[in-house]
């Protein structure tokens, strides 16, 4: 266990630093103070971060740390803890860490005992939460989904039953197809799509997930999808792994998995698809 005071100790400090999702009068004042006042700034794309230095007038020196050198820039960062730096962690947009590299850094710099401090900002998770008209509390953030379908598929089959509002990021030439996925395996419920906010051309479009589907058509930009979590009154009481277990069995006495999955839909009240997604996914994986 460790204990960090964030401000009353002489340890040097890893900032994890928000930056804007577009709107970069939404830079807040702390940030470009820390941007300043660190030794280092490590960043996911030194381009991108120069232009919003640049912007704020931030003449600092920067240091690449991505998806694919985080292992090995953690360690380098570690080492200029060690030496005495300071160093912040920026991301292209929003919150470091969400949905973006930083968390090898995190997880690496607290365990070595240095300070990890959050610099707050724009966020473009709560922001497509807050303004969704959906309900707030309980919610789920899941970020991306698999691209690969199937993949897809599981996670939004097994996260169907949670009562929280659902949030996740997407991309714009994928929505369409995860909409009607979300649909199929969710039913219609209401839903909300944010799109570009904090820019010229933000946009909600708040309805049922139909709905949104005949929308989503030739969508551009950044956005941010949250759907309304289940109304469903009790979830099935049996869990995935009595599922799989169950479907072992009544293949064990002879049934074919075809009719063992039919009997478990119908017992269950998940669909056929369902019961075969969450057995042929997952059965040989976790049991
Ligand atoms: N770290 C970021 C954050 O804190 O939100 C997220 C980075 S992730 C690589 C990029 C995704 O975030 C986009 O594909 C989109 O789903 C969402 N996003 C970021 N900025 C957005 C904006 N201005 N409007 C809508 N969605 C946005």
């Amino acid at each position: 266990m460790r204990r960090q005071k964030s401000f009353e100790n002489e340890m040097p400090t890893c900032y994890v630093v928000a930056t804007p999702i577009g709107n970069l009068e939404e830079m807040t004042p702390r940030a470009i103070e820390v941007l300043r006042s660190v030794d280092v700034i490590a960043c996911e794309d030194t381009r991108h971060t120069q232009k919003l230095l640049r912007h704020f007038q931030i003449e600092n020196k920067v240091i690449s740390h991505h998806d694919h050198n985080e292992r090995d820039s953690a360690k380098g960062i570690l080492m200029l803890l060690h030496q005495g730096f300071n160093v912040a962690l920026v991301s292209d947009a929003g919150y470091p860490l969400i949905s973006d590299p930083g968390y090898i850094l995190v997880e690496t710099i607290t365990q070595h005992g240095f300070n990890v401090v959050p610099i707050n900002g724009s966020s473009a998770l709560l922001a497509a939460l807050v303004a969704s008209g959906l309900v707030t509390q309980p919610f789920y953030f899941h970020g991306f989904l698999p691209s690969n379908l199937k993949e897809a598929r599981g996670v939004l089959t097994r996260i169907r039953h949670y009562e929280a509002t659902m949030i996740f990021y997407e991309a714009p030439h994928r929505i369409e197809k995860t909409l009607k996925l979300a649909l199929e395996v969710m039913g219609d419920r209401k839903a909300s799509l944010a799109r570009e906010l904090t820019k010229k051309h933000e946009e909600f479009i708040r309805g049922t997930l139909s709905e949104l589907v005949i929308e989503a058509k030739d969508l551009k930009g950044e956005m941010v999808l949250v759907i309304e979590g289940t109304k469903e009154e009790k979830e099935p009481d049996i869990s995935m792994m009595d599922i799989r277990h169950h479907i072992d069995e009544l293949i064990q006495s002879g049934l074919s998995a075809k009719d063992a999955i039919k009997q478990i839909a119908s017992q269950t009240g998940y669909s056929k698809n369902e019961i075969y997604q969450i057995y042929h996914q997952d059965s040989h994986t976790n049991c």
